[in-house]
């Protein structure tokens, strides 16, 4: 399955011998959001997984072939991947014995007989976890925050519109709250390659500062005299 063609919720592979408990799950899933790729085997559930890479699998234990512990042994066994959330469908109460007892590596179970819109209601909070162990969160400080993946800035949830070298003085400084970095250091950051003099560095945060402040988020950058600059430390709230 190619990245542009993933449905909106993720793709969820739906590992079941059982046809009738395979569709009503897939028809739940879907009318949800989800793809949904359905495989009756062990062996078929490794080799589908391997294909359509999904963002969770629904496992059931009791299966021909390899029985869903040996299929998710396998699926942890690959260190090479990011490993795939897994929920185990189990039928018995040895099978729960074994999932709580032992340490399957499976993110979550259900027992049978369930019901299907609890299945979507755990494949949603599995995935929101595996989501949000996924993104870094970002720096916040007071009123700014700094997404940790691009160079988005916001102050009071508002962006914040930055140049390339206010944005890396900005995430120098971000990084270190209350700790003074000269100018000559802030220049090796913000412009490596530059032969820029040292005024050039109070030009770039003269600009951010309006711009912080401008956003509500006045006074942050602090000049240390004869030091240099450092962020603020916000008052908790
Ligand atoms: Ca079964």
């Amino acid at each position: 399955v190619p990245a542009a063609a993933r449905p909106p919720g993720g793709l969820v592979l739906v590992v079941e011998d059982e046809p009738q408990i395979a569709e009503v799950l897939e028809a739940y899933l879907r009318r949800d959001g989800f793809g949904v790729a359905r495989a009756g085997d062990g062996p078929s559930a490794l080799h589908l997984h391997e294909r359509v890479r999904p963002d969770l699998v629904l496992l059931d234990v009791m299966l021909p072939g390899l029985d869903g512990f040996e299929v998710l042994r396998r699926l942890r066994a690959d260190r090479t991947r990011p490993s795939t959330p897994v929920i185990l469908l189990t039928a018995r109460d040895e099978d729960v014995d074994r999932i709580s007892g032992l340490r399957t590596g499976a993110d979550d179970y259900v027992v049978k007989p369930f019901s299907p819109p609890e299945v979507v209601a755990r494949v949603q909070a599995v995935l929101r976890r595996a989501r949000a162990a996924g993104t870094p969160a970002p720096l916040r400080l007071g009123p700014l925050e700094i997404d940790a993946l691009g160079t988005a800035v916001r102050v009071h949830d508002v962006a914040l519109d930055l140049t390339a070298t206010e944005y890396r003085l900005l995430e120098l400084l971000a990084g270190s709250p209350g700790r003074t970095f000269t100018r000559a250091q802030l220049l090796a950051a913000a412009l490596p390659d530059s032969a820029a003099l040292d005024r050039v560095v109070d030009a770039h945060l003269g600009n951010l500062r309006r711009k912080l402040a401008a956003a509500g988020a006045p006074a942050m950058i602090e000049t240390v005299r004869g030091f240099g600059y450092r962020l603020g430390v916000p008052s908790a709230r």
